[in-house]
């Protein structure tokens, strides 16, 4: 099925989408991206967006931090990516990849004094760690702090560090990577923030621990509270913890929440889905896919009944 983007301030077939080689975000990762799910509910036949305004909240924060001003607040952003994902007619779940990015056809670092654009578009997409739960390696790259490049938001040109992270972690057979901070400690996975099981509680890095504050990780933190009654911590965690956590599970769009079996060869709990995952997991899959009743504002219907 053919997909759309919008692009230069109109709907196009995604295949006419194209930026010349110029384009300043190209060479210098100038740009700030986002990640949206469409969650197909095949019951009702209708594709749910999750949490789509604060993923736009989001983004403008980080057009905010590059110097990018866009003609758009959170609600014509909303509006516009229903459109655009109802054009495309999908009946599966699908990744919506909205950019901002420094758009003028000349070379030279810097933010100032350069075009800005907003591009999105539509793919079907399926699970992101294509496994029922992965074998992590702690990385040799650390996340770099807040004042090297900012992790709160998606900047494009931040996201070198995960692809070099991501890619060790392939090569030495993990499914995917954790990395630490600059200071040793435990910061997040390429594309998915990380939670631990211990003593019983949730535990999570802390915002000063160079993570972007997933959307996901927040969604996992209010659930537990609220449907499971399980405390969750945010703080500072160290490597070791790793190794000795009850269980152990990645959260984020693409990724959902996945478990984790095993990290640096050392089995997690008994190396099976752990109960409180299994069960987070359970919950969040119907209240991404607007079957939860009591998280139904969290779901954007994009087809008009
Ligand atoms: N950390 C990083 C580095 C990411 O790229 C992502 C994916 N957006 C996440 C965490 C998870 O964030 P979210 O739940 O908002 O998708």
């Amino acid at each position: 099925m053919p997909s759309y983007a919008f692009f230069h301030n109109q709907f196009v077939p995604l295949s006419e989408a194209r930026i010349g080689v110029m384009t300043q975000a190209f060479h210098y990762g100038t740009g700030v991206f986002e990640g949206i799910r469409g969650n197909w509910n095949s019951e009702q036949k209708q594709t749910y967006l999750f949490r789509l305004e604060e993923h736009y909240d989001r983004l403008l924060n980080g057009c905010r931090l590059l110097k990018i001003s866009l003609p758009h607040t959170t609600s014509e952003l909303c509006q516009l990516t229903i459109e655009l994902v109802a054009r495309c007619k999908f009946q599966e779940d699908i990744y919506v990849r909205p950019l901002a990015y420094k758009s003028t056809e000349s070379l030279g670092v810097r933010l100032h004094g350069l075009d800005d654009d907003f591009l999105a578009f539509v793919i079907p997409w399926g699970p992101y760690l294509d496994v029922d739960k992965a074998k992590v390696g702690v990385s040799s790259w650390r996340r770099p702090d807040d004042n090297v490049i900012p992790p709160q938001v998606k900047l494009t040109g931040l996201y070198v560090n995960n692809a070099l992270a991501k890619t060790e972690a392939i090569e030495n057979g993990y499914d995917e990577a954790v990395m630490l901070t600059p200071d040793g400690h435990v910061s997040e996975g390429t594309g998915e923030n990380i939670f631990l099981v211990t003593g019983g509680r949730l535990v999570t890095p802390a915002s000063y621990n160079n993570i972007l504050m997933g959307i996901t990780r927040d969604t996992v933190i209010k659930l537990a509270q609220n449907e499971l009654g399980i405390e969750v911590i945010e703080r500072q965690i160290d490597r070791g913890e790793l190794y000795t956590a009850e269980e152990c599970f990645f959260t984020g769009t693409a990724a959902h929440i996945t478990p984790v079996a095993e990290i640096d060869h050392r089995k997690i709990g008994d190396g099976e889905i752990g109960k409180i995952t299994g069960s987070l997991q359970e919950i969040y899959s119907r209240v991404i896919r607007g079957k939860h009743p009591k998280y139904l504002d969290w779901g954007t219907p994009v087809y008009k009944k």
